[in-house]
């Protein structure tokens, strides 16, 4: 048996980062950036309004106040989008919109507030101003968010809301990114009914199928849907022949030792198997290994194949364990951990067979301290203890038991933010 980390260390030793590619940019949420992006233009393009108000000349509102307003006379208004055919001179002022361009002579904005616009009725052709400004208020200058020339967003960056908003900015359509990995997903089992059937006596639905899928969204990938395969070599190998084009295979089922150690079969004649059991629960069969593929062009090429449990909540559990930072790697990711936490543990949890356990926990913060209590029983076909758990409480394989109170790690799995 293998540990957690030796088994991580197999899997993403075999897996690379894949290729780039331009992308519209709305399409690249939560992927990785593939260039630096510089900026062709200043953000924004010109001096313009923070505020709605009058475009003045600084000088002219000395002295000005509440109970001694300046008066200008206004000679024009600008709206955001448009340009200002006039030019201030002393004495004027042009009535102006957030956004829009400083007219010619101007070196401050008043805000509205600070006039007497509200109690003139209508359009004015004069306005007092009831304060002094200084040069420079209420104007944004052209170039203050982004400079014309300058990095904006550097290779390996995240993209984020934030950054697909400054690539609008700078009027990007599309960008280089890492491409998103295709994850092929193949259920095995006799038993297996896929949803869209009717349920015969003695078969279940399977489920792993839309968990797995689910998640390899969820972290950024593409599923592809391989069905479901008999437990028979022939069955295995004509599904898996449709995702020879994915970047990774991933199997449920078929590994445990009662299970005719089918994948293990499978894998041994169409690849190279690296591994078998890892010193985890749940997930203890877990099979690594390498299947020949061909890529573009018909290429040869070893796409990496994990063969999950066949359990519901152990093929989710060690598909966060280890697909998840596999998938993260692929994508050109640097951080490929799950956060983890502290927390004070509320029921006592045994753990005799010296293997590491992913209990599902309910997390809380109550008092600015992190809880976790069990989510209630913990077999690892209850799939439903997933649906309430935010979090798996890690209990090493040399600590053979918990107490209440105890503090321990806490992988999260969801912030409940939704
Ligand atoms: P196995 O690893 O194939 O021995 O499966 C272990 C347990 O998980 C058995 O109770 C299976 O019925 C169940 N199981 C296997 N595959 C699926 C699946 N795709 N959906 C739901 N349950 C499954
Ligand atoms: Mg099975």
């Amino acid at each position: 048996m293998i540990s957690v980390e030796q088994a991580l260390d197999k899997i993403l030793n075999y897996v690379h980062v894949l290729e780039d590619e331009e992308r519209p940019i709305l399409e690249c949420l939560g992927q990785v950036l593939a260039e630096d992006v510089y900026s062709g233009l200043n953000v924004p393009p010109l001096d313009n309004s923070a505020m709605d108000g009058y475009a003045v000349q600084s000088r002219d509102t000395r002295g000005a106040s509440r109970r001694s307003p300046r008066f200008l006379r206004v000679i024009g208004t600008v709206a955001a989008g448009s340009i200002a055919g006039c030019e201030v001179e002393p004495g004027t002022a042009v009535r102006i919109m957030t956004g829009a361009p400083i007219p010619k002579g101007v070196d401050s904005v008043v805000m509205f507030e600070d006039t007497d616009e509200t109690q003139r009725q209508g359009s004015s052709t004069e306005i007092g101003i009831l304060r002094e400004v200084e040069a420079g208020l209420n104007i944004r200058r052209a170039g203050e968010d982004i400079a014309q020339g300058s990095m904006v967003l550097s290779q390996g960056a995240v993209l984020r809301p934030s950054e697909i908003g400054v690539l609008a900015s700078l009027g990007r359509t599309t960008v280089r990114v890492i491409r998103r990995p295709i994850v092929a997903i193949l259920a095995t089992g006799d038993e297996l009914v896929d949803i869209s059937q009717p349920l015969p006596a003695g078969k279940i639905y399977n489920s792993n199928t839309y968990s797995l899928a689910a998640l390899v969204r969820r972290y950024g990938g593409i599923p592809k849907i391989l069905g479901i395969a008999r437990d028979s070599e022939h069955s295995v190998v004509a599904k898996l022949r449709q995702g020879l084009d994915a970047d990774m295979l991933i199997t449920t089922g078929g590994v445990s030792a009662g299970d005719y150690d089918l994948v293990k079969d499978v894998l041994a004649k169409q690849g190279e198997i690296s591994f078998w059991t890892v010193r985890m629960k749940p997930g203890k069969p877990l099979a690594f290994g390498i299947i020949k593929g061909v890529g573009k062009a018909g290429i040869a090429r070893n796409i990496p194949h994990l063969g999950l449990p066949g359990n519901p909540v152990s093929s989710m559990v060690t598909f966060e364990l280890f697909v998840r930072p596999a998938m993260l790697k692929m994508m050109g990711k640097k951080n490929l951990t799950k956060p983890t936490i502290e927390a004070v543990v509320e029921n006592p949890v045994v753990n005799r067979d010296r293997r590491r356990l992913f209990a599902r926990v309910v997390v809380e913060k109550r008092n600015g301290q992190y809880f976790a209590r069990l989510t209630g029983p913990q077999g690892s076909g209850i799939l439903t203890s997933m649906t309430s758990a935010n979090g798996l409480m890690i209990i090493p394989e040399d600590k053979a038991e918990v107490v209440a109170g105890d503090i321990v790690q806490v992988m999260m799995l969801d912030w409940r933010e939704e």
